[in-house]
Protein backbone atom coordinates (compact mmCIF):
# COMPACT_ATOMS: atom_id res chain seq x y z
CA UNK A 1 0.00 0.00 0.00
CA UNK A 2 1.25 3.60 -0.85
CA UNK A 3 1.33 6.50 1.23
CA UNK A 4 -1.24 8.93 1.27
CA UNK A 5 -1.20 12.83 0.77
CA UNK A 6 -2.48 14.34 3.19
CA UNK A 7 -3.07 11.54 5.56
CA UNK A 8 -1.74 12.96 9.32
CA UNK A 9 -2.17 11.63 12.92
CA UNK A 10 -1.76 13.25 16.20
CA UNK A 11 -1.04 11.61 19.53
CA UNK A 12 -3.21 12.36 22.07
CA UNK A 13 -2.04 11.56 26.12
CA UNK A 14 -4.98 10.44 27.64
CA UNK A 15 -3.85 10.08 31.59
CA UNK A 16 -1.64 8.18 33.75
CA UNK A 17 -2.51 4.63 34.92
CA UNK A 18 -0.52 3.06 37.71
CA UNK A 19 0.16 -0.35 38.65
CA UNK A 20 2.18 -3.45 39.08
CA UNK A 21 4.98 -3.73 36.83
CA UNK A 22 4.50 -7.53 36.97
CA UNK A 23 0.92 -6.72 34.56
CA UNK A 24 3.21 -5.07 32.02
CA UNK A 25 6.08 -7.70 32.38
CA UNK A 26 5.79 -11.39 33.33
CA UNK A 27 7.69 -12.06 36.64
CA UNK A 28 9.84 -8.82 36.42
CA UNK A 29 11.70 -9.91 39.79
CA UNK A 30 11.40 -13.43 40.78
CA UNK A 31 11.78 -14.60 44.00
CA UNK A 32 14.72 -16.78 44.69
CA UNK A 33 15.89 -18.94 47.85
CA UNK A 34 18.13 -16.05 49.39
CA UNK A 35 15.29 -13.53 48.74
CA UNK A 36 11.87 -15.13 48.44
CA UNK A 37 9.63 -12.40 48.51
CA UNK A 38 11.17 -9.59 46.48
CA UNK A 39 9.63 -6.16 46.38
CA UNK A 40 6.83 -5.48 43.84
CA UNK A 41 7.77 -2.09 41.57
CA UNK A 42 4.48 -0.19 41.23
CA UNK A 43 4.83 2.34 38.06
CA UNK A 44 2.91 4.67 35.74
CA UNK A 45 2.57 4.28 32.50
CA UNK A 46 0.48 7.01 30.19
CA UNK A 47 -2.45 5.91 28.07
CA UNK A 48 -3.23 7.41 24.45
CA UNK A 49 -5.39 7.35 21.99
CA UNK A 50 -4.58 8.36 18.42
CA UNK A 51 -6.32 10.98 15.82
CA UNK A 52 -6.27 10.42 12.33
CA UNK A 53 -6.80 12.98 9.92
CA UNK A 54 -7.56 11.12 6.77
CA UNK A 55 -7.80 13.73 3.06
CA UNK A 56 -10.93 12.19 1.97
CA UNK A 57 -12.76 10.75 5.08
CA UNK A 58 -11.71 13.30 7.68
CA UNK A 59 -11.63 12.80 11.31
CA UNK A 60 -10.80 9.08 12.93
CA UNK A 61 -10.05 8.86 16.49
CA UNK A 62 -8.43 5.17 17.04
CA UNK A 63 -9.05 4.19 20.75
CA UNK A 64 -10.69 6.46 23.13
CA UNK A 65 -9.32 6.89 26.54
CA UNK A 66 -10.72 6.52 29.97
CA UNK A 67 -14.23 7.32 30.57
CA UNK A 68 -15.48 9.90 32.93
CA UNK A 69 -15.72 8.36 36.74
CA UNK A 70 -13.08 5.85 36.18
CA UNK A 71 -10.70 7.99 37.38
CA UNK A 72 -9.38 7.55 40.83
CA UNK A 73 -12.70 8.34 43.24
CA UNK A 74 -14.93 8.75 40.20
CA UNK A 75 -16.75 5.68 41.29
CA UNK A 76 -16.99 4.05 37.82
CA UNK A 77 -15.07 1.06 39.19
CA UNK A 78 -14.83 -0.21 42.21
CA UNK A 79 -12.45 0.49 45.02
CA UNK A 80 -9.97 -2.98 44.47
CA UNK A 81 -10.38 -2.40 40.75
CA UNK A 82 -8.93 1.30 41.60
CA UNK A 83 -6.38 0.09 43.76
CA UNK A 84 -5.02 -2.50 40.85
CA UNK A 85 -4.71 0.38 38.50
CA UNK A 86 -5.81 3.58 39.28
CA UNK A 87 -6.23 6.25 37.37
CA UNK A 88 -5.04 9.76 36.83
CA UNK A 89 -6.21 12.04 34.35
CA UNK A 90 -6.05 16.19 34.12
CA UNK A 91 -9.46 17.38 32.91
CA UNK A 92 -7.78 18.53 29.65
CA UNK A 93 -6.91 14.93 29.05
CA UNK A 94 -10.02 13.13 28.29
CA UNK A 95 -10.15 12.30 24.58
CA UNK A 96 -13.25 14.85 23.69
CA UNK A 97 -10.94 17.78 25.51
CA UNK A 98 -7.86 16.85 23.59
CA UNK A 99 -9.53 16.62 20.14
CA UNK A 100 -10.68 19.76 21.08
CA UNK A 101 -6.54 21.02 21.77
CA UNK A 102 -6.78 19.90 17.91
CA UNK A 103 -9.00 22.01 16.81
CA UNK A 104 -11.65 18.87 16.28
CA UNK A 105 -14.78 18.12 18.22
CA UNK A 106 -17.00 15.09 18.20
CA UNK A 107 -19.25 16.14 15.98
CA UNK A 108 -16.32 16.62 13.46
CA UNK A 109 -15.67 12.80 13.63
CA UNK A 110 -16.53 10.20 10.97
CA UNK A 111 -15.81 7.00 12.79
CA UNK A 112 -14.31 5.36 16.25
CA UNK A 113 -12.03 2.58 16.04
CA UNK A 114 -11.76 0.64 19.75
CA UNK A 115 -9.14 -1.59 19.55
CA UNK A 116 -10.90 -3.43 22.21
CA UNK A 117 -13.22 -3.10 25.25
CA UNK A 118 -10.79 -2.54 27.87
CA UNK A 119 -11.99 0.19 29.96
CA UNK A 120 -9.00 2.71 29.51
CA UNK A 121 -9.97 2.74 25.54
CA UNK A 122 -13.68 3.30 25.33
CA UNK A 123 -13.83 6.77 27.20
CA UNK A 124 -14.69 8.57 23.89
CA UNK A 125 -18.27 6.13 23.30
CA UNK A 126 -19.81 7.68 25.48
CA UNK A 127 -19.03 11.36 24.12
CA UNK A 128 -20.31 10.54 20.78
CA UNK A 129 -23.60 9.95 21.30
CA UNK A 130 -26.38 11.79 18.43
CA UNK A 131 -23.31 12.32 16.32
CA UNK A 132 -22.35 10.55 12.73
CA UNK A 133 -19.73 8.42 14.53
CA UNK A 134 -22.19 6.93 16.32
CA UNK A 135 -23.13 5.31 13.62
CA UNK A 136 -19.56 4.47 12.57
CA UNK A 137 -18.06 2.40 15.72
CA UNK A 138 -15.92 -0.39 14.29
CA UNK A 139 -14.69 -3.12 17.12
CA UNK A 140 -12.97 -6.42 16.95
CA UNK A 141 -15.71 -9.16 16.86
CA UNK A 142 -13.48 -11.74 18.98
CA UNK A 143 -12.62 -9.41 21.56
CA UNK A 144 -16.14 -7.18 21.75
CA UNK A 145 -18.21 -11.00 22.21
CA UNK A 146 -15.47 -12.17 24.61
CA UNK A 147 -16.27 -9.15 26.58
CA UNK A 148 -19.77 -9.31 26.47
CA UNK A 149 -19.66 -12.63 27.73
CA UNK A 150 -17.46 -11.61 30.57
CA UNK A 151 -19.89 -9.16 32.00
CA UNK A 152 -23.34 -10.10 31.38
CA UNK A 153 -23.07 -13.93 30.82
CA UNK A 154 -20.54 -14.51 33.75
CA UNK A 155 -21.77 -10.95 35.45
CA UNK A 156 -17.88 -10.87 36.50
CA UNK A 157 -16.33 -7.12 35.80
CA UNK A 158 -13.07 -8.69 35.39
CA UNK A 159 -10.49 -6.84 37.21
CA UNK A 160 -8.83 -4.01 35.15
CA UNK A 161 -10.34 -4.79 31.65
CA UNK A 162 -13.61 -5.39 30.62
CA UNK A 163 -16.65 -3.42 32.57
CA UNK A 164 -20.44 -3.94 32.31
CA UNK A 165 -21.39 -0.37 31.67
CA UNK A 166 -19.08 0.03 28.87
CA UNK A 167 -21.18 -2.09 26.69
CA UNK A 168 -24.15 -0.70 27.86
CA UNK A 169 -23.66 2.79 26.40
CA UNK A 170 -26.69 3.73 23.74
CA UNK A 171 -27.17 5.07 20.54
CA UNK A 172 -23.77 3.54 18.95
CA UNK A 173 -24.18 1.33 15.76
CA UNK A 174 -21.42 -1.59 15.84
CA UNK A 175 -19.30 -2.55 12.75
CA UNK A 176 -17.40 -5.81 13.56
CA UNK A 177 -14.43 -6.68 12.25
CA UNK A 178 -13.08 -10.55 11.72
CA UNK A 179 -9.79 -9.95 9.38
CA UNK A 180 -6.83 -8.29 7.62
CA UNK A 181 -8.47 -5.32 5.55
CA UNK A 182 -8.11 -2.31 3.93
CA UNK A 183 -10.60 0.12 5.59
CA UNK A 184 -9.57 3.49 3.24
CA UNK A 185 -6.93 4.77 1.21
CA UNK A 186 -4.07 4.11 3.12
CA UNK A 187 -5.14 2.71 6.34
CA UNK A 188 -5.15 -0.93 7.13
CA UNK A 189 -6.72 -2.80 10.15
CA UNK A 190 -4.57 -5.78 11.44
CA UNK A 191 -5.90 -8.70 13.62
CA UNK A 192 -3.68 -8.67 16.62
CA UNK A 193 -4.12 -11.76 19.71
CA UNK A 194 -2.82 -12.34 22.80
CA UNK A 195 -3.59 -9.38 25.30
CA UNK A 196 -7.21 -10.30 23.74
CA UNK A 197 -8.82 -12.60 21.97
CA UNK A 198 -8.45 -10.22 18.84
CA UNK A 199 -6.90 -7.08 18.86
CA UNK A 200 -7.61 -3.84 15.88
CA UNK A 201 -4.31 -2.77 15.09
CA UNK A 202 -3.62 0.06 12.60
CA UNK A 203 -1.00 0.29 9.90
CA UNK A 204 -1.78 3.96 8.85
CA UNK A 205 0.44 5.08 5.30
CA UNK A 206 0.68 8.78 6.37
CA UNK A 207 2.30 11.47 4.11
CA UNK A 208 5.95 10.46 5.20
CA UNK A 209 6.07 8.23 7.07
CA UNK A 210 4.08 4.75 7.94
CA UNK A 211 2.81 3.85 11.56
CA UNK A 212 1.64 0.96 12.88
CA UNK A 213 -0.92 1.41 15.98
CA UNK A 214 -0.36 -2.15 17.83
CA UNK A 215 -2.76 -0.84 20.42
CA UNK A 216 -2.39 -3.23 23.52
CA UNK A 217 -0.91 -6.22 21.84
CA UNK A 218 1.86 -4.84 22.40
CA UNK A 219 2.09 -2.38 25.34
CA UNK A 220 5.92 -1.11 25.71
CA UNK A 221 8.81 -1.31 23.30
CA UNK A 222 10.15 -3.42 25.53
CA UNK A 223 7.69 -5.62 25.59
CA UNK A 224 8.49 -5.97 21.88
CA UNK A 225 12.17 -6.77 22.30
CA UNK A 226 13.69 -8.27 21.21
CA UNK A 227 13.81 -10.59 22.94
CA UNK A 228 9.88 -9.90 23.17
CA UNK A 229 8.61 -9.81 27.13
CA UNK A 230 5.32 -11.35 27.38
CA UNK A 231 3.35 -9.30 29.69
CA UNK A 232 2.15 -10.45 33.32
CA UNK A 233 -1.41 -9.62 31.98
CA UNK A 234 -2.32 -12.01 28.94
CA UNK A 235 -4.87 -13.92 27.57
CA UNK A 236 -3.12 -16.20 25.43
CA UNK A 237 0.70 -15.96 25.40
CA UNK A 238 1.35 -17.97 22.18
CA UNK A 239 -1.01 -15.35 20.50
CA UNK A 240 1.28 -12.51 22.09
CA UNK A 241 4.28 -13.72 19.98
CA UNK A 242 2.48 -14.28 16.77
CA UNK A 243 1.43 -11.00 17.10
CA UNK A 244 5.20 -9.70 17.95
CA UNK A 245 5.88 -11.74 14.83
CA UNK A 246 3.10 -10.54 12.34
CA UNK A 247 4.37 -6.38 13.74
CA UNK A 248 7.85 -7.47 12.68
CA UNK A 249 6.90 -8.30 8.95
CA UNK A 250 4.62 -5.68 8.45
CA UNK A 251 7.56 -2.74 10.27
CA UNK A 252 10.69 -4.24 8.02
CA UNK A 253 8.26 -3.92 4.38
CA UNK A 254 7.48 -0.02 4.89
CA UNK A 255 10.53 0.52 7.94
CA UNK A 256 7.39 1.63 9.80
CA UNK A 257 7.66 3.33 13.26
CA UNK A 258 5.71 1.52 15.77
CA UNK A 259 3.61 3.61 18.38
CA UNK A 260 3.55 2.13 21.72
CA UNK A 261 -0.11 2.41 24.12
CA UNK A 262 1.67 2.69 27.44
CA UNK A 263 4.90 3.36 27.05
CA UNK A 264 6.13 6.13 29.13
CA UNK A 265 9.89 6.26 27.55
CA UNK A 266 8.42 6.36 24.40
CA UNK A 267 6.12 8.79 24.86
CA UNK A 268 8.27 11.15 26.42
CA UNK A 269 10.17 11.56 23.28
CA UNK A 270 7.08 12.01 21.17
CA UNK A 271 5.16 15.24 19.99
CA UNK A 272 1.52 15.32 21.22
CA UNK A 273 -1.68 16.97 20.57
CA UNK A 274 -1.94 19.44 18.47
CA UNK A 275 0.77 18.15 16.63
CA UNK A 276 0.35 16.18 13.71
CA UNK A 277 3.01 13.97 12.52
CA UNK A 278 2.76 13.11 8.50
ZN1 LIG B 1 -6.13 -3.53 27.19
Amino acid sequence: MKNVKGLEISILHTGWIENDKAINFLLPKTGTKSNPTPLAEWWRVPSIAVLIKHPEAGYIIFDGGSRRGDEVGGGGRSRRDEQIAPLYIEEDQWADKQLEKCGVTVQDLSAVIISHFHWDHIGILECIQGTKAAQNVYVSKKDFGYGLVETHIKKSDVPTTYFYRNFEIPGLTYHYVEEDMEFLPGIEFIMLEGHTPGIIGLVIHAEEQTYILPSDAIYTAKNYGPPAIVPGLIYDSLGFFRSVEKLRKIEKEYHAKIIFPHDPDQLAGLKTAPYFYK
